[in-house]
This record gives C-alpha cells, structure tokens and sequence, in this order.
C-alpha cells in the first residue's frame, strides 16, 4: 500500500543514543545506532521502498523520562524538541514530530507541548512510560494527581499522547530476575506499559478529561486481548469494581484509545485487535529503527484484512487523528 502514515519510528541525539544501546546486542549496535542518528539518508529510502509517505517521528528511550534530575531533563527534553523541529523543517511532506516532555514536572511538561504545538506545530507527544524524578527510586505514573493539570493543558491543545514502553527500574523488577530476556520488547515493556494505560482508565482521568486520545504501540500492549475480563472477572458477585473511574474500563479503551501495530505483525493479533477496539482505533507503524520497514510493510500490505480497513489503518485514521492535512 502507497501513502502510509507510520507513527512509532525513533531517533536519537548523541545525548541519548546510548540509551538504546544494550537492547539488542553488541554485534548490532554499529547498524542501530546508525540507523537512530539518521533521518533523512537511509530512512527516506526506507519509507520510499516501502510505500511510507511520513513518518512522525520521536525521540529514543528511556531518554528524558530516565533523567531524574528535574532540570537536566528539561534541557534535553527542548534540545531534542528543538533539533526535531529544524528536521522536520527540512521536510514536512516526509516527516512531523511529536515531543518529548519531562514529565518529572508536570507543569515544566505543559509548558513544553504548548511550545512544541504552538511554535512547531509538532502532532502530540511521545512519553517513555512513567517519569524518574528527582531520585532514581522515584516512580510517576501519569494517573497521579499532579499530572491532571497537565492533562487539562493536552486536552486544551486537542493533540494525542503516545504512551511508549520502557523497562521497570530494577527495584521493581524482581519478577525478572535470572530472566533477563524477558526484560525490553519481549514482555516487559508491554506489561509495564499495559499497567500504566489501566491506572490511567481507572484513575477517572478520562470522566475529567473526556477528550483525551491516547495511543499505545505494539497492538496494544496486550490489552485488546485482556479488555473482557478486566471487566468481566467474577461477575456473579455482582461487585462493583473498586476503581475510580465511573464506566467500564472498555468504555475508556473505545472512546480514548488508538493502537498501533508497531513491532507486531502478526494478522491473529490484528484481528483480535479489529474485533475488540475496531478498525478505526488501529495504526500502522514500524517502530523503526528497533524492528524493520520491510517487516511491517511487507506484512501489512498483504495481511487478510479488507481494502478499506487497509487504508483506515494504514493512512486515514493517522489523518484524521493528527491532523494531516488532506486524506
Ligand atoms: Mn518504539
């Protein structure tokens, strides 16, 4: 298919290349970390070869959410905004951007997606997970109380947030422990992020924020195929579920969730995905430069789905949500 939209495809700045470095081996890192400092060489090509039309692009992780001393992520967090922007620039028909936040303070953060949105017209944000601030040890989710003005500010702006996986801290990470080939794109990066999407359903975010659009990578995370018995578990007690939220978490997944297929071609999951948040919730991406554009495209230009949803998914929803201009 000619004219896709891809929206998880990363970059680094020398500042943050090393945090990708480690994921996937010493032997590839020469190709990775080559592929992340490009934009406008191999990737163009990329795209060209394989019928992308643009790429939103977004920093590496952790990145900025890693950076728990407040000041310094905020500094990397504008330079890598700034840098993104003069790229985009150069060639706005190939590729936009979205921001990176230093959500260790949530107001630093507003400030920032307004600048980004405003001055750059940047489509959204993309954030690694939760935000290490001011200590290493000191986890935030973004269900938090503090984070709600934020929200008020990326309501108000009407631009999406794109809730990206990066690892637990390794205090949190028992579970893993002597299996560190779970850790990353295996599993834990889906678990983590999966349980930071609930708190964030079941937090009531979404009743004080009704418009808020939230896309999660990697056809969901795991989530279209848990959504019924996350609200359906041990129905004959007739309990409500103690959360905060005032509907069913389902509820929130329709009206406020996008997914995306980056780093998951595979046409069952797909499918279940169609089935369960449906057709017009779905995105195509890559998740270039950690997994490859012919895998994604070669898979998705052929997957068993209909012609239309082929082109929902693989162009005009990312229009229509991002704002694209015409479909
Ligand atoms: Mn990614």
């Amino acid at each position: 298919m000619q004219g896709k939209i891809a929206l998880e495809e990363h970059f680094a700045i020398p500042e943050t290349l090393m945090d990708s470095a480690g994921f996937l081996g010493e032997a590839v890192w020469p190709e990775l970390s080559a592929r992340l400092l490009d934009i406008h060489g191999r990737r163009i090509q990329e795209m060209d070869k394989h019928g992308i039309e643009t790429m939103i692009l977004s920093l590496n992780a952790p990145a900025v959410q890693a950076i728990h001393d407040v000041k310094k992520a905020n500094e990397i967090a504008k330079r890598s905004n700034d840098f993104l922007a003069e790229q985009v620039a150069k060639n706005p028909k190939r590729f936009q951007a979205f921001a990176a936040l230093p959500l260790q303070d949530p107001d630093l953060a507003a400030r920032e997606l307004e600048r980004c949105v405003k001055d750059f017209g940047f489509r959204g944000a993309l954030t690694n997970g939760f935000s290490q601030a001011g200590t290493p040890d000191t986890c935030l989710y973004y269900d938090l109380p503090q984070f709600w003005p934020f929200w008020e500010t990326v309501q108000k702006l009407d631009v999406p947030f794109y809730l990206h996986p990066r690892n637990p801290i390794a205090a949190w990470a028992q579970i893993y422990e002597g299996h560190n080939w779970l850790l990353g794109p295996t599993w834990a990066f889906g678990q983590e992020t999966a349980v930071h999407a609930l708190r964030m359903m079941g937090s009531g975010l979404f009743d004080a924020y009704p418009r808020l659009k939230i896309v999660v990578g990697h056809m969901g995370e795991g989530l279209p195929y848990s959504m019924w018995r996350i609200d359906n578990r041990n129905a004959w007690t007739g309990v409500s579920p103690n959360y905060k939220a005032k509907r069913k978490i389902a509820d929130y997944f329709h009206a406020n969730f996008w997914i995306t297929t980056s780093g998951n071609f595979r046409t069952q999951t797909l499918i279940d995905a169609m089935l369960e948040i449906g057709a017009d919730h779905i995105l195509f991406s890559a998740d270039w430069p950690f997994e490859n554009v012919d895998h994604a495209a070669n898979w998705f230009d052929t997957a068993s789905i209909s012609e239309s949803d082929r082109i929902k998914i693989g162009r005009t929803n990312s229009m229509r949500l991002f704002k694209l201009g015409n479909e």
